[in-house]
């Protein structure tokens, strides 16, 4: 370990000068960065996470005292900023060209053929890069500091995303000089891209927050990267690989791999997966090697790039209509079979969903072996009228599970019968039911074995039942070791069980049991919520918490009755009835009662609250309140709040810093208050 890495806290206890501080700022940014370095480049740290946090922390506090000393590449900046009101347009100063296709090898044995006859040779080198499948951005350092990025745009002209690109941490702020030194002006390109893993989980909270979820890692990634709330960017985990330049002063290298090198001296994240070589069949091989492989990779990749090596040879080969002559990208081919389906057999997802899942004859498709294919929902499978015995055509598409296709009429076996999903649910034998609208059948049993899981995170977290210290691994550990088979059981553990747990220090199981404990005078909301009932959000939660006052009388509530309440629809109304039929999710219900979880609202007593039909939006910085107090507090007193106007929307309050909400409001004759006029309005002031 380097004297570089080794920094203690300062001891003495005068106050520092000023330029004491701006000496410990820099030593700081300094060693926080070179960490950053080994952390996320060479995969190498040197200190803990929580040595690393009190330095991240000390340095926050100095710039915090002192803002007019914060340096440009500070590492601070990592967690995100204020909200911009829309992004500004940065011209490329070289364009980003895209790049000609290669469908198979034979176009690429022509490129071949191409370049060697334009050039007069009969040998070259290329380099061949796996084509991430990601969104392209471009990088700019003016003396070795990260200035400004942008999107590619159009090629031409992309988006200022420099605050965002900012956030992803494996984006040197500073470029290294110990090896090579830094040109004055310097530009990268490159791809910002997300793992499958960090997808996954992304798409989780989506879920679990109502959202949306993203199509495909690259969806995600440019949704990502592409936010006017750089917090947002900041939490969502987004990697980036470097591996073209763009305008360069005062720098000279002869290969494209000998740029590589520079950009690993550089200190930038490089995609390892890249190789030189010598004859087209090389690349061809390289290129069906990276095919065959790319199931096992953790980030999407589409295809192959492959560069001329030599940058003399790049620069006589030049460009034509809008694409470089000494590059191709070598697509992977379209990964379609055909194959016949043995059975269909109903699968339980983690939120209950059943998947209609087809086991296949064995199929060689994109350098794996199918053996399964998800038939999406009955509507899929009647409308594709695709049976059990069928020829059918198989793909792979966006790189996740593959899916049935079509199936070939005429190679159907005479006695087939159309497929339906059964009535009860293959985990738990409880019931199956498909909820008018939804495209879905669901296992609606709160304790069915193939989502106890996935139910028990949903009801301890933050925004429903906020039990602190019961993380996933906790609930993995409990479910698995047969502690608890269901949400009523957590009021059943006891501190023995908790702390003979592996890895569980006593202190901790006290804690939990504590955090346990104070769940039973949770919010009445809060219990609905953490029952993930279909489409029952924190929301229609706190709605109808609010109308019928405890579990029973919602549990009495009838479809039309429901349905008469502002904001709860149709499809809301039948799960909640459906749900509070269902003998087995009862059982449940009383034996968290019996534990002390019954948390009733006095609703005779309650009158209308003075915002009630109203509708609040809430922009810029407030000094009273966050968006969350402020939504909490016009919830309370009858009214609604959403994070975007629309006709609908009755006031904006708006603080310093509002961006273009305030022009859509006066586009739209919605009345903007201040904070005070709120604040008098509430009763505040
Ligand atoms: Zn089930």
């Amino acid at each position: 370990m380097g004297r570089f890495f080794f920094i203690h806290r300062r001891l003495h206890f005068q106050p520092m000068d000023l330029q004491q501080t701006l000496a410990r700022i820099r030593e700081l940014t300094d060693a926080l960065t070179e960490h950053n370095h080994r952390y996320y480049i060479l995969d190498d740290p040197s200190v803990s996470d929580a040595a690393y946090d009190a330095l991240l922390r000390e340095l926050q506090d100095l710039e915090t005292k002192h803002p007019e000393l914060k340096l440009a590449d500070s590492p601070t900046q990592r967690v995100g900023s204020q909200p911009l009101a829309g992004f500004e347009q940065l011209t490329h100063s070289i364009p980003m060209l895209s790049l000609s296709n290669a469908m198979d090898d034979e176009e690429l044995t022509s490129f071949d053929v191409r370049v060697r006859k334009d050039l007069e040779l009969d040998q070259l080198d290329y380099v061949v890069e796996p084509k991430l499948d990601g969104l392209g951005v471009e990088l700019v350092y003016v003396d070795g500091v990260f200035t400004a990025g942008s999107t590619r745009g159009d090629g031409f002209t992309g988006e200022n995303i420099t605050k965002n690109l900012r956030t992803l941490k494996a984006l040197p702020l500073r470029l290294r000089d110990k090896e090579r030194p830094i040109p004055p002006y310097l530009e990268v390109r490159g791809e910002v891209f997300m793992g499958h893993a960090d997808f996954e989980q992304l798409n989780e909270r989506q879920l679990d927050q109502e959202k949306q979820p993203f199509a495909n890692p690259r969806n995600a990634a440019a949704g990502s990267l592409r936010q006017l709330d750089s917090r947002i960017t900041a939490s969502r985990n987004l990697l980036i690989n470097l591996y073209a330049p763009g305008q360069i002063d005062n720098f000279a290298v002869e290969s494209h791999m000998e740029f590589i090198q520079a950009l690993k001296d550089w200190g930038f994240p490089v995609n390892d997966l890249y190789e030189l070589c010598p004859t087209i069949q090389n690349v061809i091989q390289f290129h069906n090697k990276l095919e065959q492989n790319r199931e096992n990779l953790e980030y999407d990749i589409d295809g192959t790039v492959t560069k001329v090596n030599r940058l003399d040879y790049q620069n006589r080969l030049g460009i034509r209509s809008r694409s470089p002559r000494w590059a191709i990208a070598g697509k992977f081919k379209a990964r379609q079979e055909i194959t016949t389906i043995l059975s269909i057999v109903p699968s339980v997802g983690r939120t209950g969903a059943i998947t209609p899942v087809a086991n296949l004859e064995p199929v060689h498709l994109g350098g794996v072996m199918v053996a399964r294919a998800t038939l999406h929902n009955q509507d899929e499978i009647d409308r594709k009228d695709v049976r059990e015995g069928d020829t059918v055509v198989v793909q792979r598409a966006g790189d996740v599970i593959p899916e049935v296709v079509k199936a070939i009429l005429d190679k159907r076996p005479a006695k087939s019968q159309p497929y339906f999903i059964p009535d009860r649910c293959p985990a738990c034998d409880g019931h199956v039911v498909r909820l008018e609208g939804e495209a879905k059948h669901y296992c609606q049993n709160i304790s069915c074995a193939a989502q106890i899981k996935g139910r028990i995170e949903h009801f301890v977290a933050k925004r429903c039942l906020d039990i602190d210290g019961f993380g996933t691994k906790l609930v993995s550990q409990l479910v698995d070791e047969n502690l608890i088979g269901s949400i009523a059981d957590i009021y059943a553990l006891n501190l023995e069980q908790l702390a003979n747990l592996e890895r569980m220090a006593e202190k901790s199981a006290l804690n939990i049991m504590g955090a346990i404990d104070s769940s039973k005078s949770a919010d009445l909301w809060r219990l609905i919520h953490g029952l993930g009932i279909r489409n029952v959000g924190e929301h229609i939660s706190k709605v109808i918490a609010n109308k019928y006052g405890s579990l029973q009388a919602l549990g009495e509530a009838t479809v039309e009755d429901l349905e008469a309440t502002h904001e709860v629809g149709p499809i809301v109304a039948r799960g909640l009835v459906e749900f509070f039929k269902d003998s087995d999710n009862l059982e449940i219900l009383g034996k968290l009662s019996q534990h002390g979880l019954n948390p009733i609202i006095d609703v005779s007593a309650r009158s209308e609250g003075i915002f009630s039909g109203l509708s609040f939006v809430f922009t810029g910085k407030l000094e009273h309140f966050n968006r969350d107090s402020a939504r909490v507090l016009v919830e309370s007193l009858g009214g609604a709040s959403a994070n975007s106007i629309s006709k609908k929307t009755d006031y904006l309050v708006a603080g310093p810093g509002a961006g273009s909400k305030i022009e859509k409001a006066n586009k739209l004759g919605v009345k903007i208050l201040t904070e005070d006029e709120f604040r008098t309005m509430v009763g505040a002031e």
